[in-house]
């Protein structure tokens, strides 16, 4: 095989999204355009994810996009999909984004679950309440505040304007593991609330950084894939 085309399969990020709700989309349109941004000399692909088949060792990073945590978990578990993608996420060379449902199938705990629970991958040390807002208010848009965690891989403002649908929030983290990355200050709480975190690997979003033009959530993203691809 010639070597230029040996260095651009290396050079090449592989990520799936998962496609159960749309978003996908804008999930790559925002992954191409914070690439572009980074002048990154590396080939982003993206890759529809619907069954056990696209689970595969050869994705380096993978998001779970939002829309209703209970339809994406009813679609993971009759797709026999739970059990491969947990095992897929916790390989420490893959990493994994959730935005907003996506934030709720992760976590190991939820607040407000529907009647039966719902199936969870149970891989974050989180306990996150489903519609944390309140059910009615459907939507907002607010500046997040950023944590140093964040902005020591992506330098720049310490706000982020995030935009709410329907969204979670992490009421507890429930190991030292958890960092939180962003946190949103509501007037009527004493206590900021946590909007985003990380647990070594994975990576949840209460927001939706894929409907906004700032990318820089999916440069962080794009950052930690790009580290944790060459770990042993
Ligand atoms: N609160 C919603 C749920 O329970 C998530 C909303 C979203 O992903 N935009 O699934």
């Amino acid at each position: 095989m010639p070597s230029n085309v040996e260095t651009k399969e290396e050079g090449s990020l592989k990520i799936g999204i998962l496609e159960v709700q749309g978003a996908f989309l804008e999930h790559k349109n925002a992954l191409l355009k914070a690439k572009e941004k980074m002048k990154l000399p590396v080939q982003i692909e993206t890759y529809e994810v619907r069954n056990p088949s696209h689970v595969t060792s050869s994705l380096d990073g993978m998001i779970i996009p939002g829309g209703e945590s209970t339809t994406i978990s009813l679609f993971l578990k009759r797709n026999n999909m739970i059990e491969p993608l947990r095992d897929w996420i916790q390989n420490r060379r893959h990493v994994t984004w959730g935005t907003c449902a996506g934030m709720i199938i992760l976590a190991k705990q939820n607040e407000n679950q529907k009647i039966g629970g719902q199936p969870m991958l149970d891989v974050m040390d989180t306990d996150v309440s489903r519609n944390y807002f309140g059910r009615q208010v459907h939507s907002f848009e607010a500046e997040v505040n950023l944590s140093d965690s964040f902005t020591q891989v992506c330098p720049g403002d310490k706000t982020y304007h995030g935009v709410f649908i329907r969204a979670p929030a992490v009421v507890q983290t429930l190991s030292p593991k958890v960092e939180v990355l962003a946190t949103f200050t509501q007037k009527e709480k004493a206590e900021d609330v946590i909007v985003a975190v990380q647990q070594e690997n994975i990576i949840a979003t209460a927001f939706h950084p894929e409907l906004t033009e700032d990318v820089r959530w999916h440069q962080f993203f794009i950052k930690r894939v790009l580290t944790n691809k060459t770990l042993p």
